[in-house]
């Protein structure tokens, strides 16, 4: 799923892993409420939260993660694991009513080597997919269009999320 995107100026820290040098941004994007437009932060819980992912395998990428800096399942508490689980429900929901989708990806990543960027903190990948979405460009040039920016998902996911009352926990 790895691949360029027509996206320079949001790839560039994430190439000279600049965010790495500042720390757990999770558990700092957590820790800042009133950054949370800043922080691309869509929903914050009791024990979780909600972020657009800044370096998207597709537009609506969701990153869910427990408020907590833990790496594994095996440390969740049982009512983290069912947040997180209603979670990805609820970035469903919020993300076919505000841009459509025609089906998700949902994933976890473990450890470098499984492709984790932040492997000490865990969390859940919400992937929207459309047919066609792997198209010439993507297929010819190893390259990927995002067609939103990242500002604007936000704002539609939260006028959709305020209407029908997202997350219901
Ligand atoms: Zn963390």
């Amino acid at each position: 799923m790895e691949q360029n995107r027509l996206w320079a100026p949001w790839r560039i820290p994430y190439i000279r892993g600049l965010e790495k040098e500042e720390g757990c941004f999770l558990c700092r994007d957590y820790a800042h409420p009133e950054e949370d437009v800043e922080n691309l932060v869509l929903w914050r819980t009791a024990r979780s939260i909600v972020v657009l992912n800044r370096f998207p395998y597709n537009n609506g990428h969701l990153l869910i993660a427990p408020a907590r800096h833990i790496a594994d399942l095996g440390e969740a508490s049982e009512e983290e694991m069912l947040e997180l689980c209603k979670l990805v429900r609820e970035s469903q929901r919020a993300l076919s009513i505000a841009i459509s989708p025609h089906g998700f990806n949902v994933g976890l990543n473990f450890g470098r080597c499984s492709g984790a960027g932040l492997p000490g903190h865990l969390h859940l990948h919400v992937v929207p997919r459309w047919e066609g979405d792997t198209n010439f460009i993507s297929v010819c040039s190893d390259t990927k269009v995002i067609g939103q920016s990242l500002a604007e998902l936000l704002a539609i996911l939260g006028r959709a999320s305020a209407e029908h009352g997202l997350p219901c926990l």
